[in-house]
């Protein structure tokens, strides 16, 4: 590995610099680009130096991994990545951040087909959404799917999983933070324009309909640690159905203990982030305004070259990706909170969506707000030694660097670092229209521990097994909820008394819904923290003795405590109190719905609406036993 630079890369670095790109990190993992001699000469453009056996080598890290940060650019293939680098580095640079990871494979993104005579087969050019849930849940899917397979049953994000086994978890994006990248990992729906209750799209999905709610409604019930990126807008639509219909979900976000955050200012004084008090820091009402100012490509537009302006709206550098790369690790990897590590996924989203719409230079400048924060993730993980880093994309996408200006094809030519003119090209739609994603391959690089699964050829699906070994995740969340158990402070209470009932042991789990019985009184849906849960309970009117079941939302996991009531509070003569305090259940029925939220192929239940269905059955079958039971006696 070598650390020097040639005076040819110091000053190419330093015109960088002062041109387009920002600052440029001294550290360099691993360095097959660090020596150059003037390009022109024998042996002058070689990125290696000398054998890197070694060097690579040392690169290839057993696991596990305390913490592993996921960097995503979305629509990021191969021709952005060059284009990015010759514009802001030249030809013979390296991208400081993602041209410095020691290990590089390709992988694979195709999408799968939903209905009909091509049901299951391959869809060649994928969206955000499919390729999204490939890597949050190891399922391949429909394009438009967020973290539900092509039949619609829910499958385990890493997210979701990370907070299951007691991880910290944190997801960061320049997108509305309901945009597909982010919400695979937060998200199960059907339709990915389902963002908010407000949103026609949600079908099923909506809260109103029964369905699990639209990803804004979805993303609180998940509960990350730290969540930072646009979309507000999504947040001022009221609830239409639920505990909080009526509430604003930033009502509802603050009634459920997140600290809601909108401006750098509020974010800097945030000390603290858990699962008592999450942060939602939502910065932008939709998207975040891009680095640099949009480029309009046209038909002979690359003959006339441009150099790529600041874009006057950008938001603060505090609020660039690479600075909400560090708040996101500093709060997630305090010292208070680190002990089991944590898992976060960091989306520079607008690469795609400056190339959707032919911006060349909007586009760039994406890729290089990426790329510092790959840099600083990567500067945490050298100095943590037990992280690893995966940098990638979802999908290709349509610019083409090409020799020439385009006869009949959009174009724009920059001039690069090097004063050299670069063409780019957009064949894949009309002026005005939006040019389409493609299905090349791409690149996955890595490092840190476990980052030798990256190497070679991999499908994207890939990486979600990659991280959950890495981070050795169970994923029978069923069995981390097996130990759940509910503690009443007594065993007797007089009609009306009010009385929290302590659940502990639920780690499977998000939510807690149940009911009092006999008269069945429906509990309040509660939100349970690292597996633990205080739920207000009220004891019936009805003398004699009551049960309470809560049944965990995600495994089905069924916890049970018994109590009397009496008319003065106090113990029967003859000790008739029921059963004791606390009784705790989390066998038979939570065994046979542990699959609601699972992953197809490898799990008892594929369809949600099944479990949820024998859920329901065999909830009300309980309620029923348990109603109809004489009380005992003791
Ligand atoms: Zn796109």
């Amino acid at each position: 590995m070598k650390s020097s630079t040639s005076p040819r890369v110091r000053s190419v670095r330093r015109v960088a610099t002062g041109c387009a790109a920002a600052a440029i990190a001294t550290t360099v993992l691993f360095s097959p680009s660090a020596a150059f001699a003037e390009t022109a000469d024998n042996g002058g453009a070689q990125r290696n130096d000398g054998d890197n056996t070694v060097p690579l080598r040392s690169a290839i890290v057993d696991g596990p991994a305390t913490n592993v940060i996921l960097l995503i650019g979305d629509g990021m293939g191969d021709s952005e990545i060059t284009i990015a680098r010759n514009y802001a580095y030249g030809a013979a640079g390296q991208l400081p951040g993602i041209d410095a990871l020691p290990l590089t494979g390709q992988y694979t993104t195709y999408s799968l087909y939903k209905d009909g005579a091509r049901k299951g087969k391959p869809d060649y050019v994928p969206d955000s959404a499919a390729t999204g849930s490939a890597w949050a849940t190891g399922t391949k899917t429909y394009d438009n799917a967020v973290s539900v397979d092509i039949n619609g049953a829910p499958q385990q994000t890493l997210l979701e999983l990370a907070k299951a086994n007691g991880l910290r978890t944190g997801n960061v994006s320049t997108a509305e933070i309901q945009d597909a990248t982010p919400a695979v990992q937060v998200a199960h729906v059907a339709s990915r324009s389902c963002y908010g209750p407000d949103s026609a799209s949600c079908g099923a999905d909506a809260l109103a309909a029964g369905g699990l709610g639209s990803i804004s409604e979805q993303l609180l019930d998940t509960r990350p640690d730290v969540t930072l990126g646009g979309g507000s807008a999504s947040f001022t639509q009221t609830a239409k159905a639920g505990d909080w219909s009526g509430k604003t979900l930033f009502e509802q976000a603050e009634g459920r203990g997140y600290q809601v955050v909108k401006t750098a200012a509020d974010l800097a004084g945030v000390t603290a982030a858990n699962q008592e008090a999450p942060v939602l820091g939502l910065f932008t009402p939709g998207n975040f305004p891009t680095r640099f100012a949009a480029t309009t490509a046209t038909v002979g537009g690359a003959n006339t070259p441009v150099s790529c302006a600041a874009n006057p709206d950008r938001l603060g550098t505090d609020l660039s990706l690479a600075s909400l790369t560090n708040s996101a690790i500093d709060l997630l990897n305090s010292p208070a909170e680190s002990s089991k590590g944590f898992f976060l996924q960091v989306e520079g989203a607008s690469i795609d969506k400056r190339d959707h719409s032919a911006d060349a230079c909007g586009q760039i400048g994406e890729t290089i707000d990426l790329d510092e924060a790959v840099r600083a993730a990567l500067d945490f993980a050298e100095k943590d030694g037990n992280t690893l880093v995966i940098v990638t994309a979802d999908h290709a996408h349509t610019s083409q660097i090409v020799d020439s200006t385009p006869p009949t094809s959009l174009s724009t030519a920059v001039t690069t670092l090097e004063g050299s003119v670069m063409k780019i090209s957009y064949g894949t739609g009309a002026a005005g229209g939006s040019q389409q994603h493609t299905g090349a391959q791409l690149r996955v690089a890595g490092y840190g521990p476990g980052a030798a699964n990256v190497v070679g050829l991999i499908d994207q699906t890939d990486n979600f097994f990659t991280i959950a070994n890495a981070l050795r995740l169970n994923r029978d969340t069923a069995a981390l909820s097996a130990g759940a158990k509910a503690t009443l402070p007594k065993t007797v209470f007089a009609p009306g008394e009010t009385f929290d009932a302590a659940l502990t042991g639920l780690a499977g789990d998000r939510q807690i819904t149940g009911v009092v019985a006999s008269e069945p009184v429906a509990v309040p849906k509660t939100d349970v923290l690292a597996g633990s849960a205080t739920i207000p309970l009220t004891a019936p009117t009805e003398l004699g003795e009551h049960t309470v079941t809560l049944t965990g939302s995600q495994t089905g996991t069924i916890v049970t405590a018994r109590f009397t009531v009496t008319a003065d509070g106090q113990p029967l003569p003859g000790g008739a109190t029921g059963t004791g305090g606390a009784t705790g259940n989390a066998g038979g029925l939570a065994s046979a719905v542990n699959g609601a939220l699972a992953s197809t192929g490898a799990a008892v239940f594929p369809i949600l609406g099944a479990a949820a269905l024998a859920l329901l059955a065999g909830g009300t079958a309980l309620y029923r036993r348990r109603h109809n039971r004489p009380i005992p006696r003791a």
